[in-house]
């Protein structure tokens, strides 16, 4: 295979200018391939319909008849014409604004094909494209595309474009499913499916279309994810980890803990993967309060003790000093120095770090997603432990690869999923779940309150600081506000401040510096402050054992997760905890977010429930989870897909001849461009 679509350049399509290819190259589009892969993400309907399938307002296309006599009018430098045709059995009038050359066209008993917004009301459509048969003319009875498309391209031109694209290099579009599958669900081949996306005959052949290359995109990455964990643990090169357990054992009898069953376990797998020489990828989920970072001071432990040094990644600044702190407390009596990177350590400060972290120096460093990135380097990297939202996808990992570490690498996630959906979304992953609590925890007592009974609220809040306690108000969410959200925060901080005038209030937000968040939070943990307001910054992993009260305001804007998460927030100490969700919902989903959440307090609960109001795709939300966006894929829609590519590229990957048979040869080069592997691995 010479010649490939995705190494020829858009500028080889005869009418892509210079200038045009500059407009493609904003769009994202640079080869051939990525043209023909620009779908349309819906169509517009010219198949002529009948006038009493519509209904008023709409846009139809219909085939009629001239059966008056047009009439143009002129008003300033703008005209309208009229004229009154048949569309059997409805008579209507056709409108024209500003063409008035259609008028001399327009003889009596012409068929027209005529596009606009029927008005019933009035009998009238407003035109907004014409035909006429007679001449040859052909967009009727088509589905035209529509893109996405900005600056100077237009629809028309992109259509145009790309159907020049599959004229001259559509022989070139390569078949990629093996035979056996484009039998089992009888697709049609991939040069057709691409062709009729763009151009469908009728929607039933671009639904076959479409049907062949979602699944296409689901096996694809499902056969990515599923060759990367069996080279892995082919290849055998992962740290092996030497530690003993007598050793790991003095550690965990430091905790102040028995660890519970379920941790036990999981402790068992952790050690497992490390001591073996493949590359761990293991996630390990847990409901918020059972004990996760226990398990990462575990195995960060066991890799420093087996000579390597170990980082843990987490979301926020304010996560990376909370750990970094409690981390140095327990690492301390055995030696084992832990540095803190972060944005906000610069300057000196950080070449040194910097500097004593290649030296071998240091031996856990704890941050942000920064950690591993560009001018950091380890002298040797054995373990990196991701908290809460981070996860490396499987091209992060190549880079850190090509980079010469080959860590274990452990995922700590608080939104629990259920085990299979785990596996087929995360198909790379090895999975522990922690399913219990530590014993002795006093649940968490959820209310549900309208917001006019704010000063019971209030009484709450006063009953709880009397007492010693602590607690923090999360401000409502205003979707794609940022600026409203601080705004709230403010105005919610200043009420408080002015009920509360013998205790500190304590304001925390998005757009307050690292430093200034840092000092809210620490007089936080100390006590100083004894209320914190607060925007969803605090919503992970943020531990103070002391705050008993959590009350979330408009929480029902909130998702299902998002408001376990927060209230996870409380119920960390010896004292009873509540939590309050202030809220007057609108909408269905709404309240059973609020039944949900005062009906139980178990996360694996509530994640179903999630999933059940939300489906698979918004539940992971692709941007955070670190998953693929697909381009014409959708996780919920196509959920029974996505298992079913799952369940074949196992079977594909189990099949002896897949590395060597000539019928997989295009699967094997598409994983050898997505650097799943390096060249040297085909013979
Ligand atoms: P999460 O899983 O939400 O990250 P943490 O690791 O922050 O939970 O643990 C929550 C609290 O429970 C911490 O204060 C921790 O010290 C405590 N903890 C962890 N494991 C145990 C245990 N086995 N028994 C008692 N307390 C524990
Ligand atoms: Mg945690």
């Amino acid at each position: 295979m010479t010649l490939s679509l995705d190494t020829i350049e858009v500028k080889q399509i005869s009418g892509v200018s210079a200038q045009k290819q500059a407009e493609l190259h904003a769009l994202g589009i640079f080869t051939v391939k990525d043209l023909l892969e620009y779908y349309p993400f819906r169509y517009e309907d010219y198949r002529p319909k009948s006038l009493s399938e519509v209904k008023h307002g709409d846009k139809v296309t219909v085939e009629a008849k001239v059966i008056g006599i047009p009439v143009l009018q002129r008003f300033g430098g703008k005209s309208r014409l009229s004229c009154k045709m048949m569309a059997e059995p409805w008579m209507f009038t056709a409108t024209w604004f500003n063409r008035h050359y259609v008028r001399e066209q327009l003889t009596a008993g012409r068929q027209v094909v005529i596009s606009g917004k029927w008005d019933q009301k009035r009998s009238q459509i407003t035109v907004t494209d014409y035909e006429f048969p007679d001449r040859g003319e052909g967009k009727t009875g088509t589905l035209q595309p529509v893109y996405s498309v900005s600056g100077k391209i237009t629809q028309s031109w992109l259509r145009k474009t790309i159907s020049q694209a599959l004229l001259q290099f559509g022989d070139l579009i390569p078949e990629i499913l093996p035979q056996p599958i484009m039998r089992k669900y009888e697709f049609m081949p991939r040069k057709r499916a691409i062709t009729t996306i763009h151009q469908p005959e009728d929607s039933r052949e671009g639904q076959q279309g479409r049907r062949r290359m979602v699944y296409e995109e689901l096996f694809l990455f499902q056969l990515k994810v599923q060759a990367f964990r069996t080279l892995n643990r082919g290849r055998m090169d992962g740290m092996v980890h030497t530690v003993d357990n007598a050793t790991v054992r003095q550690f965990v009898r430091s905790l102040p803990f028995e660890l519970t069953n379920a941790q036990k376990t999981a402790e068992l797998e952790i050690l497992q993967d490390m001591r073996s020489s493949y590359c761990m990828n293991r996630l390990l989920q847990g409901d918020v309060g059972s004990g996760k970072t226990a398990l990462a001071a575990i195995a960060l432990f066991a890799t420093v003790r087996s000579g390597f040094q170990g980082a843990l990644m987490v979301p926020t600044e304010i996560l990376a000093e909370q750990h970094s702190r409690s981390l140095q407390a327990m690492f301390e009596p055995f030696g084992i120095t832990v540095a803190l990177l972060t944005g906000s350590v610069n300057g000196r400060k950080r070449k040194d770090l910097l500097a004593s972290l290649q030296m071998g120096l240091i031996d856990i460093v704890v941050g942000t997603h920064a950690l591993i990135q560009e001018d950091v380097f380890f002298r040797e990297l054995g373990l990196v432990v991701t908290d809460e939202q981070h996860r490396f996808g499987v091209n992060q990992r190549s880079v850190l690869r090509r980079k010469g570490y080959n860590p274990d690498v452990l995922t700590m996630t608080a939104t629990p999923i259920p085990r299979t959906l785990a596996i087929t979304v995360f198909g790379d992953m090895d999975v522990s779940t922690l399913s219990e609590r530590p014993k002795g925890r006093i649940p968490i007592s959820t209310y549900w309150v309208k917001p006019d009974k704010m000063d019971r609220v209030l009484n709450l809040i006063r009953r709880e600081v009397v007492q010693g306690r602590q607690a923090y108000l999360i401000c409502p969410l205003i979707e794609e506000s940022d600026k409203l959200d601080v705004q709230n925060a403010i105005d919610l901080h200043i009420q408080l401040s002015q009920a509360f005038p013998d205790y500190r209030v304590g304001l925390l937000h998005g757009r307050m510096t690292p430093g200034e968040k840092d000092e809210v939070m620490r007089a936080f943990y100390d006590n100083e402050v004894q209320v914190l307001v607060s925007t969803t910054v605090v919503e992970v992993g943020v531990d103070v054992p002391n705050a008993t009260l959590m009350i979330i305001m408009d929480a029902d804007r909130f998702g299902l997760s998002q408001l376990h998460q927060l209230r996870g927030r409380v119920g960390r100490g010896e004292h009873a905890s509540f939590c309050v969700l202030v809220a007057d919902p609108k909408s269905e989903v709404g309240r059973e977010r609020m039944a949900a959440m005062t009906e139980t307090d178990d996360g694996f609960e509530v994640s179903r429930r999630d999933l059940e109001l939300r489906g698979p795709g918004d539940f992971f939300g692709t941007k955070q989870s670190g998953l693929p966006e697909f381009r014409l894929a959708d996780m919920t829609a196509d959920f029974a897909v996505l298992e079913q590519a799952r369940g074949d590229a196992a079977e594909l990957l189990r099949d002896g001849t897949f590395w060597t048979s000539a019928e997989y040869a295009p699967l094997r080069s598409f994983l050898q461009k997505e650097h799943i592997f390096q060249g040297d691995l085909i013979d």
